[in-house]
């Protein structure tokens, strides 16, 4: 069970969130950081004072803390961004002149959409099934090559086999982005062990308010991009004529304008509340959830669970479901108004992923779906919450 600092905090003990994977609730360790900085933070790398001096060491310590949680390498970088889909566009816009982008189309959008030159794969229905695609596409690609993959899909939780893909990316020159948006949440992610070149995740995921996100990893690509965004802050030196310039290297040359310091310093308690805490036992939590979840959802008539790699492929704390002859947005509601539980529907921002699932025309314009509703949960969840959804479901869908 979680520790002290991994508490989740919350003023509605009667409300059963289940949807975590669209933004978690906040962590003790989060709300803590943010209350002890509040009375004394000042400019953070602008000024001399105590309080200015005080933010900038905490603004930088958080990024040790970010990069111990990534298991940053000595030449990595350690970007602080908005969220997850900042970080990817960072990157996309980093990339080298005539770099080939490759993805599957299963990806959030986040993930999908940024990518210069992006070479767009179907998504595969077994892992082995998804390296032999990636081998196929890179086989003859010349310049360089950037994959772009998910840790575990936003729709219905599933672990994509990162390393294998990494392995096969690596053995081409190809260099791999990991989105951890909903892996980070609830698995260690470290750069070498994913075979990650860079990885990027959100605050709002990871049990810290909004605002926050992080792209980690080698730095050359990105000191010799022009800054993400120009101005103060991204700036070495300005001369008097326009162009007579130098950029910062470092974390400093994407971090144009003043930096979100609690929202960094949020962040990264919770990176350092998890590194101290007992992963496994979170793991076996979520994952007897897990079971009790679809154990129950098996007996709910009118829900069908949706997968791509098939029911017994290790996943994370979210599951979607099909609702044959029912629309999910106002079961979603109902479920709310009728239960207390707060679930999402739609299409998540995967249109393409979702629009295959529920067997739709994956190359017809969004919108040409019902969609699916999704449940999803991890710090502080219950079973009393995944009870609450599943009567709800029954009584809402039997009606
Ligand atoms: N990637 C995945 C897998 C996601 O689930 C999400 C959000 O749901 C994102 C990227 C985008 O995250 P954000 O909205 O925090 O930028």
């Amino acid at each position: 069970m979680p520790s002290f600092s991994l508490d989740v905090i919350s003023d509605d003990s009667d409300f059963a969130h289940l949807d975590y994977a669209a933004s978690a609730p906040c962590v003790r360790a989060a709300a803590e950081a943010v209350q002890d900085l509040l009375p004394r933070y000042g400019s953070v790398h602008r000024g001399t004072g105590v309080r200015s001096q005080a933010s900038t060491l905490a603004y930088e310590l958080a990024r040790d803390v970010v990069a111990e949680f990534v298991g940053a390498r000595p030449d990595d970088t350690v970007i602080f961004t908005r969220n997850t889909t900042d970080a990817l566009n960072l990157l996309a816009r980093a990339l080298p002149e005539g770099t080939t982008t490759v993805q599957f189309d299963g990806e959030h959008h986040a993930n999908l959409l940024p990518w210069p030159n992006p070479l767009r794969l179907p998504t595969p229905s077994t892992p082995d099934e998804a390296v032999h695609a990636l081998k196929r596409a890179l086989d003859g690609l010349a310049g360089p090559v950037l994959f772009t993959v998910t840790g575990a899909s936003n729709v219905t939780g599933e672990v994509w086999p990162v390393r294998e893909l990494a392995d096969v990316a690596h053995a081409y020159g190809a260099r791999v982005v990991v989105d951890a948006a909903q892996l980070a949440p609830h698995r260690p992610v470290d750069l070498t062990e994913l075979g990650a070149d860079w990885i990027a995740f959100s605050g709002h995921k990871l049990y810290a308010p909004f605002g926050a996100g992080v792209l980690a990893g080698r730095s050359d690509w990105l000191d010799a991009a022009g800054p993400y965004l120009a101005g103060g802050g991204a700036s070495a030196t300005v001369g008097d004529r326009p162009g007579d310039l130098t950029w910062a290297t470092g974390p400093a040359r994407h971090e144009g304008g003043t930096p979100n310091l609690l929202g960094a310093v949020a962040l990264a308690a919770v990176c350092e509340a998890l590194t101290a805490t007992d992963r496994t036992a979170l793991h076996e939590h979520e994952q007897h959830l897990l079971a009790r979840l679809r154990d129950g959802l098996a007996g709910v008539p009118g829900a069908v669970e949706v997968s791509v790699f098939g029911p017994e492929h290790p996943r994370v704390g979210i599951v979607s479901l099909a609702l044959p002859g029912h629309d999910p947005a106002a079961i979603a509601q109902r479920l709310g108004r009728e239960h207390n539980v707060g679930v999402r529907a739609g299409q998540f921002c995967a249109h393409p992923l979702v629009r295959r699932l529920t067997g739709g025309d994956v190359t017809g314009a969004c919108g040409d779906t019902p969609g699916l509703l999704r449940i999803s949960f991890g710090l502080g969840s219950t079973t009393a919450d995944v009870d609450r959804v599943l009567v709800g479901l029954r009584e809402t869908l039997g009606t």
